[in-house]
């Protein structure tokens, strides 16, 4: 066996239906008893249900602060900043997707207050020390052992509402954390044990979510999953795929899950030629592979029935080339060198909104 080093991220996780009921015990725990509830404005009705579960075992909730929103803009978490304070909070829940877990990590890491986390998307923030953060219409992003959430409460009756196509892509995001862990710099083989697991209950449950949105088994694989490849995220290091996802995401406008569902067959395709073992790994994982990875992912992409190309989103072709000057201005660890011509063919592809092909 090849020698490894492996850090294990301190964190206590909850599963399973129902297990909301669990929080107050979970508040006790951390010895608090004023929290303060976090959400965007889409989800503040929902996360109002856990009100009466916390008031039956006598947790009065400090607030309410339902302005959370996508990559953490400075000047909504100085305003979260100074209602926590006058609430007079004691530890923050974090109820929604990474938008709203980003503004719970930004306020427990600038007050040091414990940060309880219910993630109701697959994206998989909620397992991570890494906080992105927009000032100016610049992202920046940060790692802190502080920055990682303490308590996650995984209750798959939250994910139900997900919209259909949104389960699609935030579950092939939280794949794609699995399959950079795999040939990650620092993959050990037991990341490689949660990227293998992770992405099979992905693959398996999201064909289903998408016909079927209220099959609480899938989605409750499809909760497991993402939390395993979660883990692979907060553990390893990232590399071409999460690359160019934050660089077209920042640089475009370009929304998040559905970046990362374009990007990801196209990134492997690129990676391939290093990576023989991996993408034997994945082609056994993912069904309809026929033994090739990139067939199997353009195979579960068309089963999701997601957006392809990432002009459906806005994305103009002049910006492919834009694109592609940032991406290799930006050195970074990756598998395979950064070559212009091929990265360059690689992003008008996703733009393109083609089928990935590893022949470049
Ligand atoms: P999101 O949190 O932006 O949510 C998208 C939309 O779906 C929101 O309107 C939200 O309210 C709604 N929503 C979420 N769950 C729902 C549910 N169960 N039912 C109905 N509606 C629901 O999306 P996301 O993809 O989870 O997160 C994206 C953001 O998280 C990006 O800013 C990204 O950079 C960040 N992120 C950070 C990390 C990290 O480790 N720091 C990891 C992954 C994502």
């Amino acid at each position: 066996m090849q020698p490894f080093e492996y850090t294990a991220n301190p964190g206590r996780v909850v599963f399973g239906s129902g297990s909301i009921k669990k929080l107050p015990d979970e508040i006790k725990r951390l010895n608090k008893s004023k929290p303060l509830l976090l959400s965007t404005p889409q989800q503040e009705e929902q996360v109002r249900a856990l009100e009466p579960i916390l008031k039956d075992a006598s947790i009065t909730p400090a607030g309410l602060f339902s302005e959370a929103t996508m990559h953490t803009p400075t000047h909504i978490t100085d305003k979260a900043l100074a209602y926590t304070k006058e609430c007079g909070a004691d530890c923050v829940v974090s109820f929604g997707g990474g938008s709203t877990i980003g503004l719970g990590k930004a306020i427990s890491i600038q007050t040091g207050l414990e940060h309880v986390c219910i993630p109701t998307t697959y994206a998989g923030s909620e397992m991570t020390p890494i906080l992105g953060e927009t000032a100016e219409g610049k992202k920046t992003t940060r790692s802190d052992p502080k920055i990682l959430p303490g308590t996650v409460i995984y209750d798959v009756d939250f994910t139900m509402t997900l919209p259909e196509a949104l389960s699609a892509t935030s579950g092939v995001n939280a794949i794609a954390h699995a399959v950079e862990a795999l040939y990650a710099r620092a993959n050990n083989p037991i990341m490689t044990l949660f990227a293998l697991e992770g992405t099979k209950a992905l693959a398996e449950a999201l064909p289903i979510i998408v016909n079927h949105p209220h099959d609480t088994d899938a989605r409750s694989k499809a909760q497991y999953g993402a939390w395993l490849c979660a883990m692979c995220l907060g553990s390893v290091g990232m590399a071409l795929h999460h690359k160019l996802c934050h660089t077209l995401g920042g640089s475009f406008n370009l929304p998040h899950a559905e970046t990362h569902t374009i990007v990801l067959p196209h990134a492997i395709a690129y990676n391939a030629p290093k990576i023989p073992e991996v993408m034997k790994q994945l082609a056994g994982l993912l069904p309809g592979s026929d033994g090739d990875a990139i067939k199997g992912l353009n195979v579960l992409l068309a089963k999701l029935k997601v957006k392809r190309g990432l002009q459906e989103f806005g994305m103009k072709e002049e910006d492919v080339d834009k694109a592609a000057e940032i991406a290799v201005s930006n050195p970074y660890w990756n598998p395979r060198e950064i070559e212009k011509g091929p990265l360059r063919e690689t992003i008008r592809r996703c733009w393109a909104g083609e089928d990935a092909k590893a022949d470049l």
